[in-house]
């Protein structure tokens, strides 16, 4: 098969996604099942959809219209304020949106008219992470204006934490959303169906036991897909953390100095990072034990930053990273041999699947789930 390759496990997605959906569905809590890492795969979103999310989320209005154009059913939102450019696709494409700012509205609620498709307005509102969000003084006057706008309907309010400054998602933020939302229906007289506090970030506090107050909805992406929780990295309990495998094909494999020789300066890609095994550190292997070796094997598979981020792959057990440039990783194989020709299979973090699902590079093979039309016998499919 060709490489580099994301080999793609919809059973083990299904299995991440179910297990949340039930375990929030326990607390009051919907999931909204977000695409955008996967650049808005329609195999990976039926797959969501089948384990019982209750909408599909995207940041990108284009993995939107990708999911109609492929048949996809269901409520879409976009988890991105849209941009002014974009509102008549929007309104199309998105039966909700996340919104910031007033004049985005007003463009969206005259895309709306203009199309005769009623368009779902989430206000986002900021509570101390500082990326998106009006600040909570602005949330009531904002949720007045679009009730106010034609084609538009107030849907709810949500928040977003964690992915700018770290700010964690705990009983007093979730508390603080939960007030703004009963400030806002009691001031307005209105019903908010959507109180979305979040992203997987929110799973620690969501999963805690911690009374859910208004939030009645969370936004997963990562914690689906890569079983983790993105505070600290860790996997989350009953998940899998390997549905994704992005594998690439060795194109060299020789034994080598260790360390390079002639006058050094910058890399391809700034200056030698500080690692060890940059340095050329080798241990183990054949041959010398204990100390530097002159030379070492040294493996280059045929992947780089055009492909992934080279530095959020974690390599087979006894393989190490050791430099990456726009085409080439660098790999120490350790103790097993790599021959030229064999394929090497890399976790990936949420950064290398999101630039992997992104290049024009990297195919994608599926197995399990709903076979995707098209698909071949063996069930894999390239892109
Ligand atoms: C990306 C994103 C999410 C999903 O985040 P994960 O950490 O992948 O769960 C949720 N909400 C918003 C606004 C986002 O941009």
């Amino acid at each position: 098969m060709p490489a580099p390759r994301l080999d793609i496990d919809l059973d083990k997605v299904h299995h991440n996604a179910r297990t949340l959906v039930e375990a929030l569905g326990a607390r009051g809590i919907s999931v909204t099942g977000v695409t955008k890492a996967t650049l808005g795969s329609p195999e990976v979103a039926r797959t969501l959809l089948r384990a019982g999310v209750r909408a599909l989320g995207d940041s990108r209005v284009e993995n939107l219209e990708g999911l109609r154009r492929a048949g996809v059913m269901a409520p879409m939102v976009l988890v991105r304020s849209p941009p002014p450019s974009q509102v008549d696709r929007v309104v199309r494409s998105a039966d909700v949106s996340v919104n910031t700012e007033l004049a985005v509205v007003r463009a969206l609620s005259g895309a709306a008219r203009a199309s005769g498709r009623p368009h779902g307005i989430v206000l986002m509102v900021e509570l101390g992470d500082l990326r998106e969000g009006l600040l909570p003084a602005d949330l009531e006057g904002a949720a007045r204006e679009v009730l106010r706008l034609p084609g538009l309907a107030l849907r709810g309010i949500g928040t977003n934490l964690a992915c700018q400054s770290g700010v964690v998602p705990d009983v007093g933020t979730m508390a603080e959303l939960s007030a703004l939302a009963g400030a806002v229906e009691a001031a307005l007289g209105v019903t908010l169906d959507v109180v979305s506090g979040g992203n997987s970030a929110n799973l620690g506090w969501a999963l805690s036991g911690a009374d859910p107050g208004r939030v009645d909805d969370l936004r997963l992406g990562e914690a689906v897909l890569l079983g983790c929780e993105p505070l600290h990295r860790r996997p989350l309990d009953g998940l899998h953390t390997d549905a994704f495998t992005l594998v690439a094909e060795v194109i060299e494999a020789k034994v080598k100095p260790t360390r390079p020789w002639g006058d050094v300066a910058e890399t391809a890609f700034g200056p030698l990072p500080a690692r060890p095994e940059a340095a050329g550190a080798f241990e183990g292997g054949g041959g010398a034990r204990g100390g530097d070796r002159d030379t070492g094997p040294r493996v280059i598979v045929a992947l780089g930053h055009q492909d992934t981020d080279p530095f959020g792959l974690v390599p087979p057990p006894g393989v190490t990273v050791l430099g990456a440039s726009s085409d080439h990783l660098v790999l120490d194989p350790g103790p097993r041999p790599l021959a030229v020709g064999a394929e090497v299979p890399f976790q990936v973090g949420y950064g290398a699947l999101v630039r992997a699902m992104t290049s024009p590079f990297v195919t994608r093979a599926f197995t399990g789930g709903v076979r995707p039309a098209g698909a071949t016998a063996s069930g894999a499919t390239a892109t």
